[in-house]
This record gives structure tokens, C-alpha cells and sequence, in this order.
């Protein structure tokens, strides 16, 4: 069938890089940009010195499904991106988007518009006929995941917790859906809900790069009341049936995970959490580009919370945030090199 069809000619898995700009402080800096796109690949060139102090540069060269110049604007992103999903959303889909990289590489930049455009193209195939004597409903859940701990962004850091319902369904359990009417609405929930990362319990700024925060949209067909004390093929107990789902995930700065040598030990402790997930998540990835009957979810939480995400019908997009200046070029590299392991 055609519908079948559309479905399957959307990649599996798609990696994606975006570059970003110098900004005012490196220009100022005089630092140099180090980054090169070219197409689809791009090239890192390394200042290095030999043993001698001359200096040489390195090149490094990568290739990717799509990289996405500093130019690119962030409706371009969406449209490289989440745009071709959308309507297999309603095809009982399951879709992530990942934002990886270094603290002040862009993710939360990347990310903050995609939700947004994604519920604009979600609302207006709900409005055309085909969906709209169907009954679906959309909702929207923001979630963070904060020293393997979860925390309801909506509603004032509640502490939350994970069940699986023996058939390897993840239910969390009191996280607040609420369901989206209009866009404007997402935008409050965004704001708000970033607002409640960046300044967490201690109120430091930097802990938003110390969490993985989760935005997800939900298309729900609305069933009747009797029906819902009755679990779903989805194993939740929720005024609805899910129909198809799509995650946004602001991760963690990626440079934290090697935090595990610093003198404060609960900031060793996460670091080591952060590590774990962020490796977790790319043995899942991999494991489902394999086609692998055993998934790792257990790796972490980040990949248990998402697993009901990564089987069956599912899409997985990895936007790889990069910095251009020369200071950040290791960082850039092992950025590079988790999305090459991931493609
Ligand atoms: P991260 O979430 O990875 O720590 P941010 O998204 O907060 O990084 O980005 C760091 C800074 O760089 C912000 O001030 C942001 O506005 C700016 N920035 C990031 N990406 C871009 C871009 N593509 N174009 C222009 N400015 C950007
Ligand atoms: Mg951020």
C-alpha cells in the first residue's frame, strides 16, 4: 500500500551536523574558524605543533547525511530534519530527535524551534479531513533527566519515576500532559519548561548541560471513557490510544561525561551518569541501525525512558551541534566521532 510506502522511504536513521557561527567573543578573540563544508562532508583542520614547536594543521574529513552550514537558517534545519516524518507520525510512528554536542555548540538553539514548527505541520494535518472525523488529539509532556533522576518540567520539578509494565512498555508515572490547542500554547510550555532546567535546584545557569531534556509530542486517537480503564496496546492507562509519537531531546553538554575527574564528587557522579547515557544511547542507535533484536536500553535511563521509542516502527534523527573556533576543535572532533559511530 501507498501509505506503507511513504513510510518506509524516510531513512531509519538520519545524522545530520549543524555548524554554528563564530560568535562575538571568539571573533574578538581573533580565533580562527576550523570548520569547512563542503555538500554533505566537512573538514576540521587541527592546529597542531611538532615536537619542534612548527606548526601544522591536521585535516580531518567527515561525511554525513547532511551537514548544514552556519548559514542555514533554523526552518531549514526543521525541514532537513523533522519535516518529512510528520505525516507518518499518524502511521503509528515513533520518532527522536537528538541535539548532541558540547555546551555552547547550539543544541538548545537547534532544537527550541523544532517542536514548534512540528505542532504548526501536526495541527494542520489534523485539521484536513482524512484526520479530523478521526478523533486524534495532540499532547505535549517536558521532562528532564537530571543525574539519572526524572523531573516534570511543567509542573515545578516534581520528581517522577519510571515503570515497565511487563510488556516492556515505559510509563512515567505523574508526568503532566497537557493538550495542545495552539502553537502559542507550546511556546509558553518551552519558555517555561527552560526556564525550570536553567536554573534547577542550586540555581547555578550551568546545570542545564548537566541534564537531558525531553520534549514530547504525542497524537492520541480519543477513545470512550469505558474503554479507558482498559490498558491499550501502549500499556498506559490514558484517556486515549497513542497513535504515533515524537520526541525532542535537548542532551546533555557532551563534554560533561568526561567530568568524571573532578574534585567535587557529585559533579563526578553526574558525569559519570552523563557518560553512561550518552554511550548507552549511541549502542541502541547502532543496535536498531543493525537491525538487532536486542536493543541496550538498560544502559541508562535516558535509553529506558526511550525505549518504547526505539522499537517497532521508529525514526531517529541525530543533529550533531558543532562550534567552529579553533579552541573548540577536540571537542568538535569527538563530537564527530560519536555521529560517525551513530550513521
Ligand atoms: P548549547 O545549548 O549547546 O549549550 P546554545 O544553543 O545555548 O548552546 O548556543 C550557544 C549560543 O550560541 C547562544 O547564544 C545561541 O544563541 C548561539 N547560537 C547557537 N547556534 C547558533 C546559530 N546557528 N546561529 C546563530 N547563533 C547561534
Ligand atoms: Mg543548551
Amino acid at each position: 500500500p501507498k501509505s506503507e510506502k511513504e513510510n518506509n522511504s524516510v531513512a531509519k536513521i538520519k545524522v545530520v551536523v549543524r555548524k554554528r557561527p563564530l560568535n562575538k567573543k571568539e571573533t574578538a578573540r581573533k580565533e580562527e574558524d576550523v570548520v569547512t563544508v563542503s555538500g554533505n562532508s566537512l573538514t576540521v583542520h587541527e592546529p597542531k605543533l611538532k615536537v619542534d614547536l612548527t606548526a601544522y594543521v591536521e585535516k580531518h574529513e567527515f561525511c554525513f547525511d547532511a551537514v548544514l552550514d552556519e548559514d542555514v537558517s533554523n526552518d531549514e534545519v526543521y525541514r532537513a530534519t523533522i519535516e518529512p516524518i510528520i505525516p507518518i507520525i499518524f502511521q503509528r510512528t515513533k520518532a527522536t530527535c537528538f541535539a548532541y554536542g558540547q555546551t555552547g555548540s547550539g543544541k538548545t538553539f537547534t532544537m527550541k524551534p523544532l517542536p514548534i514548527r512540528a505542532v504548526e505541520d501536526l495541527m494542520r494535518l489534523l485539521r484536513q479531513p482524512v484526520y479530523s472525523n478521526q478523533r486524534f488529539k495532540l499532547w505535549l509532556s517536558y521532562f528532564e533527566i537530571y543525574g539519572g533522576k526524572l523531573f516534570d518540567l511543567l509542573s515545578e520539578r516534581k520528581k517522577l519515576c519510571m515503570r515497565e509494565d511487563g510488556r516492556q512498555q515505559v510509563c512515567i508515572v505523574g508526568l503532566q500532559e497537557y493538550e495542545v490547542s495552539d502553537v502559542q500554547l507550546v511556546k509558553d510550555f518551552i519558555e517555561k519548561g527552560n526556564a525550570e532546567r536553567s536554573t534547577g535546584s542550586t540555581g547555578a545557569n550551568e546545570e542545564s548541560s548537566r541534564s537531558h531534556a525531553i520534549l514530547q509530542l504525542v497524537v492520541k486517537k480519543h477513545v470512550e471513557v469505558k474503554e479507558t480503564r482498559r490498558r491499550n496496546n501502549d500499556g498506559n492507562e490514558l484517556p486515549g490510544k497513542v497513535v504515533g509519537k515524537i520526541s525532542f531531546i535537548d542532551l546533555a553538554g557532551s563534554e560533561r561525561g568526561a567530568d568524571t575527574t573532578d574534585n567535587d564528587r557529585q559533579t563526578r557522579m553526574e558525569g559519570a551518569e552523563i557518560n553512561k547515557s550518552l554511550l548507552a544511547l549511541k549502542e541502541c542507535i547502532r543496535a536498531l541501525d543493525n537491525d538487532q533484536l536486542h536493543i541496550p536500553f538498560r544502559g541508562s535511563k535516558l535509553t529506558e525512558v526511550l525505549r518504547d521509542s526505539f522499537v517497532g516502527n521508529s525514526r531517529t534523527v541525530m543533529i550533531s551541534c558543532i562550534s567552529p573556533n579553533a579552541g573548540s576543535c577536540e571537542h568538535t572532533l569527538n563530537t564527530l566521532r560519536y555521529a560517525d559511530r551513530v550513521k
